[in-house]
C-alpha cells in the first residue's frame, strides 16, 4: 500500500487490517452486516499475520521478524511510482453468484446436535476444533450436506474412550500399556485380577513392579518389532503367553496377556504321561525279550540233553545191528 501512496495509517477509516480468526471473522461480519465501511481490507489469519504464520514459528519471535522488516523496509529504495494513466484497468464487475441456502429451524439444528451428545448450551463447548467457529454453526454445516453429524473432536474423543473403557473393563486378556521406560501407563481389569494388583497403586510405577519377566518388553522397544504369541512362566501358579506391539508415534507399547497356565499343565502332564507310558512299554519289551531268552536257552539245553541221551542207545544198536 505504501508503494501505491496509499494511507497506510492504522488510523485510516478507509483501510482496515486485521489478523487473527476472530478478528477476521469480526471484519466480515462487519461487512456482511453492512456496518464496516472501509474500502480496502486486508485480512490476515495467523495472529500477527505473515510473519507469525506457521512456517516462520520455529525460527524467531513475531516482534523480531516485525523488526527485521521494517529495517529491510527501511533501507529500501521505494520503485518509483508510475503515471496514474499507465497503471492496469483493476475494474471489475462481480455477479452476484450465491446459492441459496435453506434455512433451518431450531429443532433441525438440536436434533444434529444431540447426535454428538449436546443436550445443554455448556455442552456447545464451542471449540472450533471441527473447523466451525460454533457447535451451532457446524450443526447448521452438517444439515447443509457440508459437514459429518459425528465430526466434533470431544464427541468423538469421548466415544474412543469409553469404546477404549470397555474393551479395557470386559476383555479376558490381560492388557497393559506401558511406555518406553517400561512404566505402567494402563492396564485393564483382567491385568490387576491376573497381576494382583490394582492400577491406582502401580500407575507410572516400572512393570517390574508386578511382573517378574519383562525381558520382551524391552526387546520390543529395542527393535521396535512386535512380539506375538511368546510363552513365560511368570509365577508357579502363573503361565502366559504373550503378545506385545509397539505404537508407533506415542512411544507406548502394547502388551496382552493371556493365561494358559492350564494348557500348559496339561501339556506337562501329556508330555510326562507320554515318557512314563513309553518307559512302561520299554520294560515290558525287555521283560518278554529276556523270557523269551531263557525259553530259548532251555530249549536249545534241553534240545542238547536229549540228543546226548539218544545218541548212545543209537550207537549200541549199529553195533549191535553190525556184528550179526
Ligand atoms: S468440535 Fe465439537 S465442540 Fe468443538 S466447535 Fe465443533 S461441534 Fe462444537
Amino acid at each position: 500500500m505504501g508503494a501505491a501512496r496509499m494511507n497506510t495509517d492504522i488510523l485510516a477509516r478507509q483501510i482496515v487490517t486485521t489478523s487473527g480468526m476472530e478478528a477476521c471473522l469480526d471484519v466480515l461480519k462487519g461487512i456482511r452486516q453492512g456496518t464496516l465501511t472501509a474500502h480496502i481490507v486486508e485480512l490476515m489469519a495467523c495472529e500477527g499475520g505473515c510473519i507469525n504464520g506457521p512456517v516462520m514459528r520455529d525460527q524467531e519471535s513475531m516482534f523480531v521478524a516485525r523488526q527485521r522488516i521494517l529495517e529491510y523496509a527501511a533501507r529500501r529504495r521505494p520503485e518509483p511510482l508510475q503515471p496514474r494513466e499507465s497503471w492496469p484497468v483493476m475494474t471489475q464487475t462481480y455477479t452476484d453468484c450465491t446459492t441459496p441456502v435453506p434455512e433451518f429451524n431450531e429443532e433441525q439444528i438440536r436434533e444434529i446436535m444431540r447426535r454428538v451428545d449436546k443436550y445443554t448450551p455448556e455442552d456447545e463447548l464451542n471449540c472450533g476444533a471441527c473447523g466451525y467457529a460454533t457447535c451451532r454453526e457446524k450443526a447448521v454445516a452438517t444439515l447443509r450436506g457440508m459437514a459429518e453429524a459425528t465430526m466434533c473432536i470431544p464427541y468423538m474423543r469421548r466415544r474412543a474412550e469409553s469404546l477404549r473403557q470397555v474393551v479395557m473393563d470386559v476383555t479376558p486378556n490381560a492388557i497393559l500399556i506401558v511406555d518406553t521406560g517400561l512404566h505402567i501407563q494402563e492396564m485393564s481389569v483382567s491385568a490387576e485380577t491376573m497381576l494382583n494388583c490394582h492400577f491406582a497403586a502401580v500407575r507410572g510405577k516400572p512393570l517390574q513392579t508386578i511382573m517378574p519377566v519383562v525381558d520382551a518388553f524391552a526387546r520390543v522397544r529395542e527393535s521396535l518389532r512386535p512380539v506375538f504369541n511368546e510363552t513365560v512362566h511368570l509365577r508357579d501358579d502363573l503361565i502366559v503367553e504373550q503378545t506385545i506391539v509397539p505404537v508407533h508415534g506415542q512411544s507406548l507399547m502394547l502388551g496382552i496377556l493371556r493365561d494358559v497356565t492350564d494348557r500348559e499343565r496339561q501339556n506337562a502332564d501329556l508330555e510326562h504321561l507320554r515318557k512314563e507310558t513309553l518307559s512302561r512299554t520299554q520294560e515290558v519289551v525287555r521283560k518278554q525279550m529276556r523270557v523269551a531268552q531263557e525259553i530259548a536257552q532251555l530249549l536249545g539245553e534241553t534240545t542238547a540233553e536229549t540228543k546226548i541221551m539218544l545218541s548212545r542207545p543209537a550207537s549200541l544198536l549199529n553195533e549191535d545191528g553190525g556184528d550179526s
